[in-house]
């Protein structure tokens, strides 16, 4: 990303009293896995989240600030739990959240799910779907079928469609070295299929895979997932950042403690990153990338009559 790209990002990010966005891990279990993804490696313990600490979280959020971008899931696919995923997003609308997003797979869509989907309070639907031809999908999308993810999202959205309801639908391409010559058919696939289309680069989950991206000091950045974003494990406990996958520099838990007072605790590392002392950070922040891979671009069909993701998770 060209250096003006970054500081413009750089400049939306200050000292916010409460996360713009909090991820959600429903789930720890994964039914894919993927070549990019540090899931199939994780160590920590794997569970569900109970639905009691969802609501404690919702209540927080909803009394606090309700246009909080609120995404499911962090590390696993939330669709392995159906019901709890649309108990909570029910609850979330009920209690007046603005921005509840859900990140899946989408393998485990049926047609059962469908609706149940799309009426649960969710605003937005992201697919993850890298790549066009089953070759490049299935070579990343380990464990995935290319045709039966292709089918439940392109049903998912002639459903919506038909029903004339409000829900973003998205399909997020992770651009890696096999697949990025198939960009161009993936957008023209997608959006006659009224999705939103984002591109993005790839993830180093904390500096765990090599993305390509060389770390200049004269580049660098705050990191925006450090200032803008807090993450739960289905446990309770908060990583320091998204690249903490295994929770190793974390403060607290969301159990014994209110999400402001976590995020207060986590104040120091997000004041380094404002005042860009970078050599004050963890070791994981000098040889993560992240902080490259902020901002996507996102393409919408010409047509113009899709629904849009709710306002505050545009960015
Ligand atoms: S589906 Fe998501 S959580 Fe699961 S392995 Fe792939 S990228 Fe990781
Ligand atoms: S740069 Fe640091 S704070 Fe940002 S995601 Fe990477 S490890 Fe986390």
């Amino acid at each position: 990303m060209a250096h003006a790209d970054l500081e413009n990002i750089a400049r939306t990010l200050r000292r916010f009293p409460f996360p713009k966005k909090f991820a959600v891990e429903l789930c720890a279990e994964c039914n894919l896995a993927c070549s990019m993804c540090h899931h199939p490696n994780m160590k920590r313990p794997k569970g569900v989240m109970p639905f009691e600490l969802w609501k404690k979280c919702a209540d927080e959020i909803a009394a606090t600030a309700p246009d909080t971008e609120c995404w499911f899931s962090f590390c696993g696919e939330p669709l392995l739990e159906p019901a709890l995923l649309f108990r909570c997003l029910s609850y979330g609308r009920s209690v007046g959240l603005q921005s509840l997003n859900v990140n899946t797979n989408g393998m485990l869509l049926t047609p059962e799910l469908d609706d149940a989907l799309l009426d649960s309070g969710v605003h937005l639907v992201v697919f993850g779907i890298d790549g066009f031809s089953k070759q490049s999908f299935e070579k990343y999308r380990v464990k995935a079928n290319r045709d039966v993810v292709y089918a439940n999202a392109e049903r998912l959205l002639a459903r919506r469609d038909a029903r004339g309801l409000p829900v973003a639908i998205q399909t997020q391409f992770i651009v890696m070295d096999d697949n990025a010559s198939e960009v161009d058919a993936y957008k023209a696939h997608w959006l006659e299929r009224n999705a939103v289309v984002k591109v993005r680069r790839q993830l180093s989950w904390g500096g765990k895979f090599d993305t390509g991206l060389a770390i200049t000091p004269e580049n660098r950045i705050p990191c925006p997932w450090a200032i803008t974003m807090m993450h739960v494990f289905w446990d309770g406990r908060i990583p320091r950042c998204p690249g903490d996958t295994e929770g190793e520099e974390g403060e607290g838990n969301a159990w014994h403690a209110s999400l402001s007072d976590l995020w207060a605790r986590l104040g120091g590392y997000r004041d380094l990153h404002l005042a860009r002392s970078f050599d004050a950070l963890p070791e994981r922040c000098k040889t993560c990338t992240d902080w490259m891979t902020g901002a996507a671009e996102r393409v919408r069909p010409e047509s113009g009559a899709v629904p849009l993701e709710p306002v505050c998770s545009r960015a």
